[in-house]
């Protein structure tokens, strides 16, 4: 049976790429660069609550670091360094390793540093807090958006949601967008580069963890305005590809939440550098309405033209 410190010293060794010290001691050394500003965030995901209990580790593990990485992204921020928190019910050493490989590979393929953590037995939890930069004054907050913006998201909303359904049986999906979906919501990928090129252009973000409509609603109090979604302008295709019913594929996009997409305002004279954003990365981005000057209040606007309110159809996080 592996110690505590083995299983730290083979799966979770300290990288140092761009760290001055971590291991060995009892605190890392990180160093900020000159000029910049700290971002730092933390995500717990607790077995049955955030994920299946049965998930495959490895994709549990990228997704581990993915979920914070999404919060850096949304802050425009460079994601450089992580601490990982680990409660686990017993020393299962493939499991370990498998859950490590992914993690780590995540963070290699966003330039992160694990420099710390802490491991204990306990029921299944995994907490990492994040530590980016962002030059300073330049985050994108939640707060600047402004009556008149064009409303973005980028990729496809909603298909996290779909894959939940298809893996818990309550869904029967069609393939290959069956596999599609089950992805989006095991490996999320997090739209760091998106958040990055969107400095400066964006007035406003968030990124869309508890549903499209729900995180609109909470840049829309921070900014102080209102919003027009139009719901001819969302971006269903992949969800329909699913064959589900169009209702059901529209719930899931507007309601559905764990996609890690970026929801952003943008002043309407930068559409064609926000679309140059999009065409770079090869990454949709939607224009999916504007802002208005009503401070917290949300309409669909429907193809024929009628206005809803999202309250009254029921979607959870405004009851
Ligand atoms: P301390 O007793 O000072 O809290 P620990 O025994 O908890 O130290 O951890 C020893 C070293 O291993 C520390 O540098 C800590 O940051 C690191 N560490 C422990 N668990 C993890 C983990 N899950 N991921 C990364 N580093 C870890
Ligand atoms: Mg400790």
């Amino acid at each position: 049976m592996p110690s505590e410190f083995d299983l730290i010293a083979r799966y979770f060794s300290p990288t140092t790429t761009h760290t001055d010290l971590a291991g060995g001691d009892d605190a890392a050394l990180i160093r900020p660069s000159a000029g910049s500003q700290l971002v730092v965030s933390s995500d717990m995901l607790v077995a049955g609550t955030h994920f299946l209990a049965n998930s495959a580790p490895e994709s549990l593990g990228w997704k581990t670091l993915a979920v914070n990485l999404s919060d850096m992204a949304a802050m425009g921020g460079v994601p450089r360094w992580a601490t990982l928190a680990l409660a686990l019910p017993l020393a299962d050493e493939p499991w370990i390793q498998a859950f490590s490989r992914g993690f780590l590979n995540c963070a290699t393929r966003y330039g992160v540093d694990l420099v710390g953590g802490d491991t204990t037995r306990g029921p299944l939890a995994l907490c990492v807090t994040i530590f980016g930069e962002v030059p300073m004054g330049e985050a994108i907050t939640r707060a600047g958006a402004r009556a008149g913006d064009d409303l973005w998201v980028t990729g496809q909303p909603g298909l996290a949601a779909l894959g939940l359904g298809s893996l818990t049986g309550k869904l029967t999906l069609l393939e290959p967008a069956a596999k599609r979906c089950e992805e989006a919501l095991l490996q999320p990928v997090p739209r760091v580069e998106a958040g990055l090129k969107l400095r400066g252009l964006a007035t406003a973000m968030i990124d869309v963890s508890d549903g499209l409509l729900g995180d609109l609603g909470h840049l829309l109090v921070r900014s102080k305005v209102g919003a027009v979604v139009e719901t001819a302008s969302l971006p269903l295709a992949a969800a329909l590809a699913t064959g589900i019913a169009p209702e059901q594929a529209r719930s899931a996009l507007l309601s559905g939440g764990d996609d890690y997409e970026l929801l952003f305002s943008a002043a309407p004279d930068k559409r064609e550098a926000v679309s140059y954003v999009s065409d770079a990365l090869s990454l949709p981005f939607t224009r999916i309405g504007h802002l208005t000057e009503r401070t917290g209040v949300l309409h669909l606007l429907e193809a024929d033209g009628t206005m809803t309110d999202p309250a009254q159809l029921g979607y959870d996080h405004f009851r």
